[in-house]
């Protein structure tokens, strides 16, 4: 029932007074899916609590990095220590060492790598890194794939494998993005194609190895091997972007569920964020050691940044670390993560509505589709005014999804099996409602 006074509109028309349509990044405004934004006024483990006082399950989980739920006490304690000792130094910390510790040990691909503050920080600089190492300017990425919002980046198809690709956003010239080759995921016969005519001229391939920008879209085996032999046959890196799916998909991180299927994989730079920041402004990126000596102080690359490496920031990770490294984690949250989309896939076809779902680790996506879809253009074929139905019905029941039908979503250790029944029970409910 909607309050007299709904204090979620009310903060958002005084938002968007003096914030750019009312949020700091733009999918939070509700603009795919309508209606009025939730404005979060607190959370505790699996729950988040709005303006009005409205309860909601969360399956955002600030897009991906609480993996352990929102306020988990080693965490929190981790946290006040380190705020109490100085939010910031400017100086190096033995947190920041220890923490790099223990992501190359979770992710052994990794020999070296730096501490920045946010996923497009590390992902714009693995570029320029993997192009100032190979002396290439031009570099793949896939249709669907968001890697941050670094003007070279921000880049749509071509019409053709010859020409390069157009700028997504206003305000990226041409020029920005003249040497961005962007392919179709999955699509083997484009990728060979691509190294055929550029392979000389690539610095690297930039990938999502699941998607969670395409909602969730694996990158299958066979692509994935030939994107690894493509690479290394034409002296490009292989970087995966693993800001989303990193420590989230598996304590390895998706390379780790890859190298399951294709013997001895690994990538040569892997970008991260999200759950190693624990919900703090943290991400890295990181590589073989002869590639990351190329960066400065050591190298002709240049990378810096005030606030990277951060104390506070740090702790929080490295307590988030801490927690996802206890045996059994992992196990648990898949389980979870699994009945979550089993649940929802029986609800909706005992309503006889058309759906597809996939799950790794603590990340899911689900499709208003009978098959899982392997590129962008299968995935923008679901249906949007379905979806938003479905949205708007889970959310006044409590539920709160992505608020865009191309986003992932994400299960915390906090998640009980209440929460998922819930959940499942309301979608039982929406699922009615949507119309065959
Ligand atoms: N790469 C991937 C795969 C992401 O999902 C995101 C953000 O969602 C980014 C990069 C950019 O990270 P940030 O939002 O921390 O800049």
């Amino acid at each position: 029932m909607k309050p007299n006074t709904d204090h979620n509109e009310a903060l958002f028309e005084r938002a968007k007074r003096f914030i750019p349509g009312g949020v700091n990044s733009p999918v939070r405004a509700f603009k795919a899916v309508g209606g009025t934004p939730r404005f979060v006024q607190r959370a505790q483990g699996a729950h988040f609590w709005d303006a009005n006082g409205q309860r909601y399950i969360d399956y955002i989980g600030s897009w991906g990095p609480m993996i352990l739920g929102h306020g988990h006490p080693a965490v929190l304690q981790a946290v006040q220590k380190a705020l109490l000792e100085g939010f910031s130094f400017g100086a190096p910390t033995e947190r920041e060492v220890e923490l790099a510790e223990a992501i190359i040990h979770l992710v052994p691909s990794i020999e070296m790598l730096r501490l920045v503050s946010s996923g497009t920080e590390a992902g714009m600089s693995a570029i320029r890194l993997a192009r100032g190492a190979t002396g290439r300017s031009k570099f793949i990425k896939f249709e669907g794939c968001y890697h941050g919002h670094a003007d070279a980046l921000l880049v749509k198809a071509g019409s053709g494998l010859a020409t390069f690709g157009n700028p997504t956003s206003a305000g990226v010239p041409p020029e920005v993005v003249r040497d961005t080759l962007v392919l179709e995921y999955n699509n083997v016969k484009q990728l060979e194609e691509a190294f055929a005519l550029h392979g000389r001229e690539l610095a690297c391939l930039i990938i999502e190895p699941i998607a969670g920008n395409m909602n969730f879209v694996r990158a299958s085996v066979p692509f994935m091997q030939r994107c690894r032999e493509l690479c290394s046959q034409h002296g490009a890196l292989l970087i995966f972007d693993e800001v989303m799916t990193g420590c989230r998909v598996a304590l390895g991180s998706a390379q780790s569920v890859y190298a399951q299927s294709i013997p001895g994989f690994a990538p040569d730079m892997t970008v991260l964020g999200k759950v190693i920041g624990g919900g703090m402004p943290l991400a890295a990126f990181g590589g073989s050691r002869a590639v990351m000596e190329q960066l400065a102080p050591l190298g002709p690359v240049y990378q810096a940044g005030t606030l990277s490496g951060n104390p506070v920031a740090t702790a929080c990770g490295l307590a988030t670390l801490q927690e996802i490294t206890r045996p059994g984690f992992f196990e648990d949250l898949s389980r979870k993560t699994r009945a979550l989309v089993d649940g929802l896939t029986g609800a909706a076809r005992d309503a006889g509505v058309a759906f597809s779902a996939d799950s790794e680790g603590g990340m899911f996506g689900f499709f208003l589709l009978d098959a899982l879809p392997q590129n962008y253009t299968q995935v923008m074929k679901s249906d949007g005014a379905r979806f938003n139905r479905l949205f708007h019905g889970l959310l006044e029941r409590g539920v709160y999804l992505a608020p865009a039908l191309y986003e992932a979503g994400f299960v915390s250790a906090a998640h009980s099996a209440q929460d998922i029944a819930e959940t499942v029970g309301a979608a039982r409910e929406v699922f009615q409602t949507l119309q065959k």
